[in-house]
């Protein structure tokens, strides 16, 4: 053997050993990295625990943070979590931690508009807060994907999403994830009826007030937020004419007189109107009803009302009044809690809080003598069962609700895009996806 050729061939015996030396180190780190990591997301899995700092005999001394109080996942409201999936990550139960769809979509939208749109899921957005920096780079985001996996081989779903709620909800400063819900769901309606109101005008809906019984209201568009003025006998006569399933019916205060003899000497007759459609009034009852059965009336039933009954719980800035109306099928109430001179009731006194107590109180007496009926729904109503969250057609697991639907409304035709349903529903879902798509397609086409 030449002396050339010994000398080629340890070059390339160098390489080899570089090469292979190169990938030992980087394959050590990884599993030093991963096996680091590893360990702490099994720790977060035992509890989602706290750093404790000990005193020099080894008893815990204090918590880095002691304001931080963990609320547990079965105390987080439904409805706040099932919106906070809706929002940030729809797949979230169907992925491994990654969600490719979304991953697509927004590198196809940063191409396009050469931006930094995430596709994070919930479980990225986790292990960025757990253990990442926020600095925006390829190292960081692959290693943000590889800590979501591990998050999700090592954790449940439920774990994920109880360690999310605390972490990242609650690190914004504000204290409970249920005062934060009650605040979105406040935020997230008041916006919805302003809109509304935008979009329809403020002229029908002073004019259906007016019909009401409710006079006198201010033309802005906070009207849609009650910032006009009303006496609560007003606002409880104008209530009535939900379980009328349409009526107006003006109060009286007195029903008949008779005198000494017994003869009738006056006698007061109702007087009804009709105001509003028997569907579009029924519509109203069942979303009333929704308040009482889960909504911000909810507490009516741990008071012990039964049966059917709607109503709707109302508060002003500041806490200065707290209202309660609402309804049977035999009676209609109203209770407004407040100061002659307007001024604070105290802090947190909302209608649910001060004014549903005294309305519950009432009404469980008065049902001893008027029962409530179920109410029927009228004719002309097709009622359809929807997903609670998507408010579309439900799948297997969907907790669902009946909507009623009358002529010309849109029933809603797709299947609910959040939560999984069967195999067989799953491949529903794909066919009609798809075939939306190409719909859309087709009809863009005719457009041309
Ligand atoms: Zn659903």
């Amino acid at each position: 053997m030449r002396l050339s050729d010994l000398r080629a061939l340890s070059r390339r015996n160098w390489l080899t050993v570089v090469a292979g030396a190169v990938a030992i180190v980087a394959i050590v780190m990884t599993l030093v990295w991963t096996g680091r990591h590893a360990w702490a997301i099994h720790k977060l899995g035992r509890g989602v625990g706290d750093t404790v700092f000990y005193d020099a005999a080894g008893r815990p001394w204090f918590r880095l943070d002691e304001q931080r109080r963990d609320v547990p996942f079965e105390q987080v409201a439904t409805a706040f979590k099932d919106a906070v999936i809706a929002i940030e990550d729809h797949r979230f139960y169907r992925h491994p931690g990654i969600d490719p769809i979304a991953l697509a979509r927004a590198a196809v939208h940063n191409l396009e508009n050469d931006g930094t749109q995430g596709g994070s899921t919930i479980t990225q957005q986790l292990a960025r807060t757990l253990f990442l920096s926020n600095a925006r780079t390829f190292g960081r985001k692959a290693r943000e994907a590889a800590l979501a996996v591990m998050l999700e081989v090592f954790l449940s779903k439920r774990e994920i999403l109880e360690l999310y709620f605390n972490r990242i909800y609650l690190s914004g400063g504000i204290y409970g994830v249920e005062t934060m819900s009650q605040k979105m769901l406040r935020e997230s309606n008041n916006a919805a009826a302003v809109l509304l109101q935008q979009q329809m005008g403020t002229g029908p809906v002073l004019r259906l007030a007016r019909d009401l019984g409710v006079r006198d209201q201010p033309d802005v568009p906070s009207l849609a937020l009650g910032s006009g003025l009303v006496t609560p006998l007003d606002l409880t006569a104008a209530y009535a004419v939900f379980p009328t399933l349409g009526y107006r019916v003006r109060p009286r205060g007195l029903v008949s007189v008779r005198n000494a003899s017994g003869e009738h000497v006056a006698q007061v007759h109702v007087e009804r109107e009709r105001i509003l459609a028997e569907p579009v009034a029924y519509q109203m009852l069942t979303m009333l009803q929704d308040v009482v059965d889960r909504g911000t009336g909810a507490a009516a039933r741990r008071y012990g009302v039964r049966g059917a009954i709607g109503g709707k719980t109302g508060s002003t800035n500041a806490y200065r009044d707290g209202w309660f109306v609402g309804f049977s099928s035999a009676v209609v109430a109203g209770v407004w809690v407040g100061f002659d001179q307007p001024a604070t009731i105290g802090n947190g006194a909302s209608g649910a809080r001060v004014a549903l107590p005294i309305w519950s109180d009432f009404m469980r007496r008065v049902a001893r003598q008027l029962p409530p009926q179920p109410f029927a729904a009228p004719d002309g109503l097709q009622s359809q069962e929807l997903c609670r969250l998507s408010y579309a057609r439900p799948l297997d697991g969907c907790p669902t609700y009946i909507e009623h639907f009358k002529e010309g409304d849109d029933i809603p035709s797709r299947l609910c895009p959040i939560h999984a349903g069967s195999l067989k529903e799953h491949a529903q879902r794909a066919i009609q996806g798809l075939l939306g798509a190409l719909s859309r397609i087709f009809r863009d086409q005719a457009d041309l």
